[in-house]
């Protein structure tokens, strides 16, 4: 595609390259999180264009149409996903896991995005550290709780008044960063010669550019694949110790360490990220035809009589109802955060209801777009008694 008048923009992952516009998703709604007391609210919040552009060095990919102005930091998001079993369960083996590596008995853990606190207090208890957390969403008491986590509602100071930290946790932030080469920078910055490693998650961008991309919504200004992360980190002046993927392949995680021995580049991202630049060669035929079958799909399900139901009102389930059902065929959306039912997505206004309302409504296919949830959503449906099968878009 051309590049549509935009500005040329280096790579923020490498700064070796100019980002090469590759597809245009149009029009989306700028916040996937929040949720509105009607459907008139619903319908006029704002849309925001994603062009996405690639680089051709590093394949990390960005929205090149991006406008932070629109994002309103101070917004009652409910980003919360655990309400799911299946992601507490991950959620707990992270902890794990973290606590096996890395000798954080007494230690402070740093987590930028720390939501409500579950994961920090988790690690806490476990681990036997101690942490502060920092998140603009969250809505508890500040200060110290007996689980040893400080959390503290608004951005980390990275600039300022960060606390001195000798483990650093950072999920699902650094693909919101509008300079996320800046964000890496300050915090190693901070650490100066002390001796900190970390532990980092974001979307898989090896995931999203492989499938149809309902992940790359507008909020996501960056989409990075492992290859990007080493990248990026790198650049930071943080050695990269691992990158991979986890959570059924969705997710991308990136552990760093201030500590310089062994030089960078012992991890050979190459063949990565060479896959991952054939996956964004043919995305944009791709997305476009995933998004045809899956509008023709409903419609017919709806029109046979299935009344087909969304299970899942995220992120990637508000993208797919905006790309694939603006006509609102779907008989229901559900999904299990309670504090969701009631209340109306971005853009199309679908309502959300509880998972319980399936129990009657006759609906015999169930879409979701997170296969990482399918057994659980599977278990609950036979739990209710509903004969349904299960579709990942
Ligand atoms: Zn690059």
């Amino acid at each position: 595609m051309d590049s549509g008048g935009l500005t040329p923009r280096r790579c923020d992952c490498c700064a070796e390259a100019d980002l090469v516009p590759f597809s245009d998703l149009g029009e989306v709604p700028v916040e996937t999180g929040i949720h509105f007391a009607t459907e008139g609210e619903a319908t006029a919040s704002p849309l925001g264009r994603v062009i996405l552009g690639f680089c051709p060095s590093c394949a990390y990919v960005r929205n090149l149409a991006f406008d932070e102005s629109l994002i309103d930091p101070t917004a009652p998001t409910d980003m919360n996903l655990c309400h799911s079993a299946t992601f507490r369960a991950f959620c707990s083996q992270v902890v794990a896991d973290l606590s096996t590596r890395y000798a954080l008995a007494g230690r402070r853990v740093l987590e930028i995005g720390s939501a409500q606190g579950e994961f920090l207090r988790e690690l806490c208890a476990v681990a036997g550290c101690t942490g502060v957390g920092y998140d603009v969403s969250y809505a508890g008491p500040e200060g110290p709780d007996p689980s040893g986590a400080d959390l503290r509602r608004g951005p980390a100071p990275l600039d300022g008044d960060l606390p001195a930290f000798d483990f650093l946790v950072s999920r699902f932030v650094l693909e919101h960063v509008t300079d996320p080469y800046g964000f890496l920078l300050r915090l190693r910055e901070r650490v100066g010669d002390r001796r900190v490693a970390g532990h980092l998650q974001v979307p898989d961008a090896g995931y999203d550019l492989a499938t149809a991309g309902w992940e790359l919504i507008y909020p996501h200004v960056s989409a990075f694949n492992a290859s990007a992360l080493h990248r990026i980190a790198t650049r930071a002046g943080w050695r990269v110790t691992a990158v991979g993927q986890c959570f059924s392949g969705l997710i991308a995680y990136l552990e760093v360490s201030s500590d310089g021995a062994g030089a960078a580049g012992d991890i050979d991202v190459t063949p990565l990220r060479d896959r991952h630049l054939a996956a964004i060669r043919g995305f944009d035929r791709r997305h476009h035809a995933q998004r045809r079958r899956w509008r023709d799909t409903i419609a017919r399900l709806a029109d046979e009589g299935a009344r087909p139901v969304l299970w899942g009102a995220g992120s990637r389930g508000v993208q797919l109802l905006n790309l694939a059902d603006p006509d609102r065929r779907f008989a229901a959306v559900v999904d299990v955060n309670p504090r969701k039912w009631g209340r109306y997505l971005p853009g199309t206004g679908h309502r959300v209801d509880d998972p319980a309302c399936l129990a009657g409504l006759g609906t015999s296919a169930v879409v979701i777009t997170n296969p990482a949830y399918r057994t659980e959503i599977e278990k609950s449906l036979a739990d209710m008694g509903v004969s349904a099968t299960v579709l990942v878009a």
